[in-house]
């Protein structure tokens, strides 16, 4: 294990590197007052709404009810921009609950909820639990809901359970003047998926990836979408047939993560954590493909090691695993060498 971790750290924004102020088109955004170093945590800040997955509209209001005045204000200065829910079940339920039947007051009352939940699709954050098998949360952080989209980000987000905060890093040396940008998808896919999955939040991207599609880029990022399923799937097939699973198995699996690699190096997309998700998956395939791997192991540990810290940071359970990662590759480089 690394350095020990403070269970409860104060939430800070570095208000010396960034400030917020309206943008042209995107409403508010935040844009580095000076040069931030890539790694830099910008950020990290605590949910003041967090519901489960399955939560619906009446639940969203009795939370944001309950919130503390300026709280409540904040969220209702939230930007809004995702379409009503189809699911209108609700309504039912809120009018079998509702004293005032004048119909006026009622409909207003639709509308408030309505907004509400819009506020929340459009800013909401998914927050994974420490633990996989747990179902997901999505949580509301105020800070990072002014972050503006770019499927060539600079900045990462990500909810850190083990510190229960919201975390920004610059994942790369920003200039002063910059807009921080983070993307709200896996940028591992060509523009046309990019901007399907987009429309969740109303808006056509006009990145640089998106605006001046540089064919190669696209065809590369295509590429990688391909990769990283087979990766997946490779690693799902892995898991259930374990006991059969050859080293001519460990092979195939190995060249389809170090391609993935090389497409990931070749520029635009480095600037995530895929590559850290992939080093370890190659990490860890190499240690059970046994001889002949143990060089890459260590490399490869210590690349997602380097990539967590910049992206999360050294208190994230991404960091430290990699880090046991690569405490056994070394062990098992070590051994290799009696
Ligand atoms: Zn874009």
């Amino acid at each position: 294990m690394t350095a020990a971790i403070d269970p409860n750290p104060n939430s800070y924004a570095r208000h010396d590197l960034y400030e917020e102020r309206e943008t042209p088109l995107a409403g508010i955004g935040a844009f580095a007052t000076v040069a931030i170093p890539s790694g830099t945590r910008i950020f990290c800040e605590e949910s003041f709404v967090m519901l489960p997955e399955t939560a619906a509209h009446l639940d969203l209001h009795r939370a944001v009810a309950a919130l503390p005045d300026d709280k409540r204000a904040e969220f209702w200065a939230l930007a809004a921009s995702s379409k009503p829910s189809k699911d209108v079940a609700w309504v039912a339920t809120l009018r079998a609950c509702c004293d005032d039947d004048a119909s006026g007051a009622f409909n207003i009352l639709v509308e408030e909820y309505e907004r509400a939940w819009s506020i929340f699709e459009t800013n909401r954050f998914t927050c994974k639990s420490l633990d996989a098998a747990e179902p997901s949360m999505l949580g509301l952080f105020p800070r990072a809901a002014r972050l503006n989209h770019s499927c060539a980000p600079n900045v990462f987000h990500r909810y850190n359970p083990l510190i229960r905060r919201l975390t920004v890093h610059a994942l790369r040396d920003i200039a002063a003047g910059e807009e921080l940008l983070t993307s709200y998808i896996d940028i591992c896919h060509p523009t046309v998926t990019r901007r399907q999955l987009l429309r969740h939040w109303g808006f056509r991207c006009c990145c640089t990836a998106c605006d001046s599609p540089d064919e190669e880029e696209d065809s590369r990022r295509k590429r990688m979408e391909g990769l990283f399923n087979q990766v997946i799937n490779r690693e799902r097939k892995r898991v259930r047939n374990e006991a059969n699973w050859t080293a001519k198995d460990y092979e195939r699996s190995l060249g389809v993560v170090m391609k993935a690699m090389g497409v990931l190096e070749q520029g635009g997309m480095e600037e995530t954590d895929t590559l850290g998700v992939i080093c370890v998956f190659g990490t860890q395939l190499a240690g059970k493909a046994g001889r002949g791997w143990e060089e890459e192991a260590v490399e490869w540990a210590k690349r997602a090691m380097e990539i967590d810290r910049k992206c999360l940071g050294e208190d994230s359970k991404e960091y430290m695993r990699a880090a046991e990662l690569l405490e056994a590759a070394t062990r098992q480089k070590d051994l290799a060498k009696l």
